[in-house]
């Protein structure tokens, strides 16, 4: 049974209510080490909760051996002191793809050139060529990004079957710098839903639990990264569909300032609004591949003309770390991410990471987003009125699925009708609604005000602290099915990422904890968030952070069993 369809006004009026939040206090007594104490038997007190967080050294949960490293400086570190071949690279990531594909299905396509362009990597290495700085790197690309010679079908059954002629600008870059495209990965229709549940063609499952989602809508590359089929994935986020499935996976996921990445043939949801963004497995691999696809496009006029940082060389390394690394840092946490209606597991999270950011030398301290609740009702107006406008394009005329008629308006509404699910046809209607006369300025005028007021309220925020900090996501992977049937409910799961695309701001997730759950915890991500154009603050800060965290190892159990 298709979801029934909501009107607008009862979507305002009901997007609140999981979100009354009670801001409570964070009262920090004033050293560090006591505080952690004192977070801990706090939160043991309150045990009786099942999901509440234990850091314990015994903790069930495996510790780390070391700090997580780059898989693409490994790649290329093995390429050039010819310990290991591209191909034989190729083949490890190929062969745990098939083993865990048949559980996970991250993929709807997988290239078949891919061990014929390792090959071509490894002659490139015996002849001495000079190789680019992704030689050799398999990277999974979220179905809605086009690729030429592989099926771009944006998770849609309209787009069955076809093959754009061209690579988005995204791709042609990565494919520039040497990486080898693996696959187009699985999403929810056109990147509307948190789930993946809302596929044309297949639902993807959490590495961590197979029974739970892995979030959305680029849950596709979030798994695949998570469970070591690619090294990296290029994802989209117009309203957190990367740092949601990062957070669900336990996986590090970039969303870029709006303009950084060119959305040249990115298929478009809601075009004020949609960002490429990228999957790493640690920091430094998401600066990497952030410097790879940066910069402005003359075939995406919103694509901005930003000067272009190397991002990945402002990263210190390990050995190089004082004590107090991030002394003076000033860092916000969102008051409003942290109340009622948010999983206690992963406040407590977000504590410990906030406590963690203090012991090396952040001032934390909290703030209020007054907008922050009116963010989620203006996103789903402006997003979907803007889907209404971008998706007419799909007609069964010039792509994909073209239904038999007699004439040429049953040809467009019979092959609309075949081809779109029934989360896209709930929002083509929902913004079609918002955008009629009589309703623009009820819905449409009001949510672009309150637009203006969230980023007025994340410019004052941010211009009084370098960072802001939330969770990504109210609570960790929830089971498949769960909120299928309840839009709002699934909505409500975008309330700490859909601010920051109002804003236009950049925003990175980087695993910070575990909950209790699946056979070895969940993890919950931190959500950071900087002003436009500073993702090198960003990522410098989320590499320290990931560096000096202690006892925790994201490595989904079904890769450890
Ligand atoms: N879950 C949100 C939506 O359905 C965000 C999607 C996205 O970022 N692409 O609109």
């Amino acid at each position: 049974m298709p979801p029934a369809i909501q009107n607008p006004r009862f979507l305002l009026s009901q997007c609140r209510l999981p979100f009354h939040f009670t801001p409570a206090p964070l009262q920090l007594p004033p050293n560090p080490s006591l505080r952690r104490q004192l977070h801990r038997s706090a939160a043991s007190a309150l045990s009786s909760d099942p999901q509440t967080i234990s850091r314990d050294p015994k903790s069930p949960y495996p510790s780390l051996p070391s700090p997580p490293s780059s898989q693409i400086l490994s790649i290329r570190e093995s390429l050039l002191s010819r310990q290991r071949t591209a191909a034989d690279i190729a083949d490890e990531y190929l062969d745990r793809l098939r083993r865990t594909e048949p559980q996970i299905r991250s993929f709807l396509h997988v290239s078949e050139t891919v061990m014929r362009e390792a090959e071509e990597v490894d002659r490139l290495v015996e002849s001495g060529a000079a190789l680019g700085p992704l030689a050799g790197v398999l990277i999974g690309v979220k179905d809605n990004i086009c690729t030429a010679d592989m099926p771009s079908t944006g998770g849609s059954k309209i787009l069955e079957g076809y093959r754009p002629a061209f690579d988005a600008t995204a791709v042609r870059m990565l494919k520039e710098a040497g990486a080898i495209v693996i696959g187009k990965t699985n999403m929810d229709e056109f990147g509307m839903g948190s789930t993946t549940e809302g596929s044309g063609f297949q639902v993807t499952a959490n590495p961590w639990d197979i029974s739970r989602v892995p979030g959305g809508s680029s849950g596709g590359s979030a798994a695949a990264v998570s469970a070591k089929q690619c090294v990296v994935s290029l994802g989209s986020d117009t309203g957190g569909s990367v740092r949601q499935p990062a957070s669900f996976c336990g996986v590090v996921g970039l969303k870029p300032t709006y303009g950084r990445v060119s959305r040249y043939g990115l298929m478009a949801y809601a075009s004020s609004l949609d960002v490429i963004g990228c999957f790493g497995s640690s920091v430094i691999d998401t600066a990497i591949i952030l410097n790879a696809v940066s910069g402005h496009d003359r075939f995406d006029a919103t694509s901005s003309t930003h000067e272009v940082p190397e991002y990945a060389s402002c990263l210190i390394s390990i050995d190089d770390l004082d004590s107090k690394p991030l002394k003076g840092l000033r860092v916000g946490m969102i008051r409003e991410t942290i109340g009622d209606g948010v999983d206690m597991g992963v406040v407590s999270s977000i504590k410990d990471s906030a406590l963690h950011l203090e012991e090396l030398g952040a001032i934390v301290t909290e703030v209020s987003l007054p907008s922050f609740s009116l963010g989620l009702p203006a996103y789903y107006i402006l997003a979907s009125s803007e889907a209404s406008s971008n998706l007419s394009r799909y007609d069964g005329v010039r792509y994909g699925n073209q239904a038999t008629a007699d004439e040429l308006n049953y040809l467009y509404g019979d092959s609309r009708a075949e081809g779109f699910g029934p989360e896209v046809k709930m929002r083509i209607l929902m913004g079609t609604y918002a955008l009629s006369a009589g309703y623009y300025d009820a819905y449409y005028k009001r949510a672009q005000q309150v637009r203006t007021l969230v980023r007025k309220s994340f410019k004052d925020a941010l211009d009084k602290n370098d960072i802001l900090i939330s969770p990504a996501a109210p609570s960790p992977a929830y089971k498949i099915g769960e909120k299928v049937n309840d839009p709002l409910a699934m909505y409500a799961g975008d309330i700490m990422t859909v601010n920051v695309n109002l804003a236009g701001v950049p925003a990175l997730v980087a695993p910070c904890g575990f909950v209790e759950g699946g056979i070895a915890g969940l993890p919950v991500g931190l959500q950071m968030i900087a002003s436009a154009f500073n993702e090198d603050k960003l990522l410098r800060v989320g590499h320290i952070f990931e560096q000096t965290l202690q006892n925790f190892k994201f490595v989904p159990p079904l890769l450890t069993e």
